[in-house]
């Protein structure tokens, strides 16, 4: 693997995360929508259903294109850096809250502005960035997860359309969703892979929600069902026979947008819990006094500043790499990076919740408080987009050579 600077980014040091006055006027805003956001979470959450404000809220805060072009609806043209700093003050509401605009931006609508014919961008993104369509990412099946090669779900040319039969699983807002982009070999055939945009309206396609989750109950998680579904032949999505390539495209998007929003749930868990332990008295004094709670807090917060640091980095590279798509070696470079911020920020978030449990004691064992709801909520983000598994072989990889690749 190349380095950096061999790709064509002269030196780590040019990378700046300062925040401009337009990025500084989008995280306003995005603030903005987050508190009047909450307390309507909070009651879904307890009531384990979707918030039905969240599209609204979001809507009217411009947030549901933000990386999405101008040209769009309601896209907002922010650059990567912007959109994933604007993840992270989502994720603090929530990772069901971050997940929804996974789906729905990073795994759809940036799917289909990068793939998308110029007539499939004007049906889909506007609508979709104005929030009167959602969207979602159906890769994984019942039996192809970390492997997407190993997909059963088929499709036959049949001239004006396609004619696809399947399932898929565990998709973000699955059950919800007006459209779904979709992955299919063709009939009898393990190579070759397509990409297709479904509508719920489409012909033997019907969705159904996932229940018994162990968290994100906010967050719709569905399955898809394609029972000989009629796609129209100008829904294919991408070039004939690189449906992986575009799988792969979305999932450096959704994976990085999963690493943001784990930010804003260790930045939550760290003010949750500064704020008990400066109200909890034990043994006579303030917890936060106790050199053991301290530890947590010392440690919660060092995760953050290097978890934000690898996720900055990655959304630069990603910004390089999508300016120069036709440099392969700065794609790969940005997707290891992407790789690094996910899995470590995904584990820091993890921890960060079970630190913040902790300090609270048994009143963190309780959904009324914020810091269990994110132990369960992200402890997803160590498995959806790419589990920790295939993250950490991913960057072995990169170092090693492919020919050490773990699988194929
Ligand atoms: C709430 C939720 C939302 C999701 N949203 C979406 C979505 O929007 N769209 C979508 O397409 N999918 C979605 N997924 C699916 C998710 O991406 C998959 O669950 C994930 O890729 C892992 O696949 P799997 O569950 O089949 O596990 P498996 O692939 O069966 O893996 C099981 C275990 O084996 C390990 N393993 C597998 N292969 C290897 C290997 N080669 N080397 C080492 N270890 C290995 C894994 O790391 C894991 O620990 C979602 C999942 C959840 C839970």
């Amino acid at each position: 693997m190349k380095t950096i600077a061999e790709t064509g980014i002269d030196d780590l040091s040019q990378m700046n995360f300062d925040v401009s006055e337009e990025q500084r006027l989008i995280l306003e805003e995005v603030d903005r929508a987050c508190r009047e956001l909450r307390p309507f979470e909070d009651e879904a959450y307890l009531a384990s259903r979707f918030n039905q404000h969240l599209v609204p809220i979001f809507k009217k805060a411009k947030l549901l294109g933000l990386p999405i072009s101008r040209l769009y609806g309601e896209g907002q043209g922010a650059d990567i850096l912007t959109y994933a700093l604007a993840l992270e003050r989502i994720g603090r509401e929530g990772t069901g809250v971050r997940t929804f605009l996974s789906g729905h931006v990073s795994l759809g609508q940036l799917t289909v502005q990068k793939w998308g014919s110029e007539e499939q961008k004007e049906r889909y993104l506007p609508p979709a960035t104005r929030g009167e369509k959602v969207m979602c990412f159906g890769l994984t099946e019942p039996t192809a997860g970390s492997d997407p090669s190993s997909l059963r779900t088929s499709f036959e040319d049949r001239g004006t359309h396609y004619l696809l039969n399947g399932s898929k699983a565990w998709i973000s807002n699955g059950s919800i969703a007006d459209s779904a982009v979709i992955f299919a070999y063709p009939k009898g055939k393990r190579e070759g892979m397509c990409a297709f945009i479904a509508e719920k309206g489409f012909e033997g396609y019907t969705s159904q929600q996932q229940k018994h989750k162990l968290g994100m109950p906010t967050s719709d998680t569905g399955s898809i069902f394609l029972d000989n579904c009629k796609i129209p032949r100008e829904n294919l999505l991408g070039p004939v026979g690189k449906g992986l390539g575009v799988a792969y495209s979305g999932l450096m998007s959704g994976r990085l947008s999963v690493a943001g929003g784990c930010l804003g749930v260790i930045e939550d868990c760290i003010e949750e819990s500064v704020s008990y332990a400066k109200q909890r008295v034990q043994h006579g004094k303030l917890i936060g006094k106790h050199q053991l709670v301290q530890r947590h807090i010392g440690i919660m917060s060092t995760n953050l500043d290097a978890a934000k640091n690898l996720v900055y980095k990655a959304a630069l590279l990603k910004q390089k790499s999508d300016e120069q798509p036709a440099n392969l070696d700065l794609r790969e470079v940005a997707d290891v990076a992407i790789a690094k911020a996910k899995y470590f920020a995904s584990n820091a978030s993890f921890d960060a919740a079970d630190r913040a449990v902790q300090i609270f004691g048994s009143s963190g064992y309780s959904f009324e408080t914020r810091a269990p709801r994110h132990l369960v909520d992200t402890r997803v983000c160590r498995i959806y987009e790419g589990t920790d598994e295939i993250m950490v072989q991913k960057i072995a990889v990169s170092l090693l050579g492919t020919d050490f690749e773990a699988y194929k």
